[in-house]
């Protein structure tokens, strides 16, 4: 077996996730590797709408609330940041979430949600219908009213993970791609390393951040995460621009900007296994959130249409930090299903935290491993 290397942390896993954990390591002086079955930022991360901000989600709480705010004030950082480092802008912006109503019955979920995510300290405000269509003219006419996430951003996540990976790299962060993880290597019930086919890079940690084949790595060391399907499209945005992402109360799906003008329309859900596909009837699916959230687009040109899979936990929530089957040497981060970006920096704060072995900065009771082991 050949030895490529020998470092405080591998991470398994070139997605988002596995990048900007390797990005915050490597800013703390650690030597790090991460290696991925194919080129970095390839898969979800790649796929992703990249709708991000802070959230209160009361069954998700108060991991949810903490890693979006977080993640939130985090990404405005990194914006600059990645820009200095990398001359490259991640595909940053926007003035906030709007979820429209067309009727009265709409409206009053709307006026519900308002004062929810505000009393849990989420900014967050009820709008007329003029007051949203005058902040967003592209909205349609009969617009009753609004609720404005004004934290609310819109990322081009492919953008970001090509980003943060490039400035990784530069900063000494060795990225092994076109290699897959084929098993873990062991001390008794310590995780040294992984293993590559015939090669093995030795590490304090392995971070195990790979999507929605998380699960597959190792034979004991199971988590039951799933792959979500999501066919996603990309529009000419109307002539008017858009600068929130669009939801509509009780309708499903989303309309969110790019800096370039483009404008992104999804998703499906779709239990499909690994395999990747573009079909008539998520075609249709996708039209009719157009129809229903931004019928202004009806007639815009299709740019591009395409897929991903989400890495999906059984509660939508991510497994994050040690695995008490191991003595340690082994750390989760993976499973953040549909909002995995949203969560992200913060998620790579935290295991940057556990590496160091300081106390994570968010609580990770909520989100260990622990909870699913009896039923994996
Ligand atoms: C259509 C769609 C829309 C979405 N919209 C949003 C959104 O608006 N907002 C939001 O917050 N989230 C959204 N998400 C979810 C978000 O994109 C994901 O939660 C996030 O990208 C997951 O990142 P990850 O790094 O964990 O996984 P991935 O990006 O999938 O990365 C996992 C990596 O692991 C590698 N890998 C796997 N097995 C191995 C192995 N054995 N050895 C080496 N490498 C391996 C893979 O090649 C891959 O590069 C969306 C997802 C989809 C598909």
């Amino acid at each position: 077996m050949a030895h490529l290397g020998t470092y405080d942390v591998v991470i398994v896993g070139g997605g988002a996730c596995g990048c900007t954990t390797a990005y915050f390591l490597v800013n703390e002086g650690l030597q790090v590797a991460l290696v991925d079955k194919n080129t970095v930022g390839q898969e979800a991360s790649w796929a992703s709408a990249g709708m991000i901000g802070p959230t209160s989600a009361p069954s998700a709480n108060p991991w949810y609330l903490q890693t979006t705010s977080l993640s939130k004030s985090l990404y405005d950082t990194l914006n600059e940041q990645l820009y200095d480092e990398t001359g490259r802008w991640i595909g940053y912006g926007g003035d906030g979430a709007l979820t429209i109503a067309m009727d009265e019955r709409e409206a009053q979920s709307i006026a519900l949600e308002a004062s929810a995510q505000a009393a849990d300290g989420v900014p967050a405000e009820a709008l007329t219908g003029e007051e949203a269509r005058k902040r967003e003219p592209a909205l349609p006419s009969g617009v009753q009213a609004a609720l404005w996430m004004p934290e609310g951003r819109f990322l081009d996540a492919r953008n970001y993970t090509a980003t943060i990976a490039t400035a990784a790299r530069q900063k000494g962060v060795d990225i092994y791609e076109g290699q897959p993880v084929t098993a873990l290597q062991r001390e008794g019930d310590r995780i040294t390393g992984v293993q590559c086919g015939s090669d093995l890079l030795s590490a304090d940690y392995v971070i195990n951040a790979a999507g929605a084949w998380a699960g597959k790595l190792d034979p004991i060391l199971t988590f039951p995460v799933r792959p979500l399907h999501g066919q996603i499209m990309a529009l000419e945005g109307p002539p008017c621009g858009l600068r929130h992402n669009i939801m509509r109360a009780g309708a499903w799906g989303y309309v969110t900007p790019r800096p370039d003008g483009r404008v992104l329309v999804g998703a499906t859900e779709d239990e499909w296994g690994f395999q990747k596909k573009i079909t008539a009837d998520g075609m249709a699916l996708l039209g009719v959130i157009v129809r229903q959230v931004l019928p202004c687009l009806t007639d815009c040109p299709l740019l591009d249409i395409w897929s991903g899979l989400r890495p999906a936990s059984p509660d939508g929530l991510p497994a994050i930090g040690p695995d008490p089957r191991t003595e340690g040497g082994y750390l989760w981060a993976a499973g953040h299903t549909a909002s995995g970006m949203m969560q992200m920096p913060a998620t790579a704060a935290v295991l940057t935290d556990l590496v160091l072995g300081k106390a994570p900065r968010i609580p990770i009771d909520q989100v260990r491993i622990n909870r699913f082991l009896a039923s994996s």
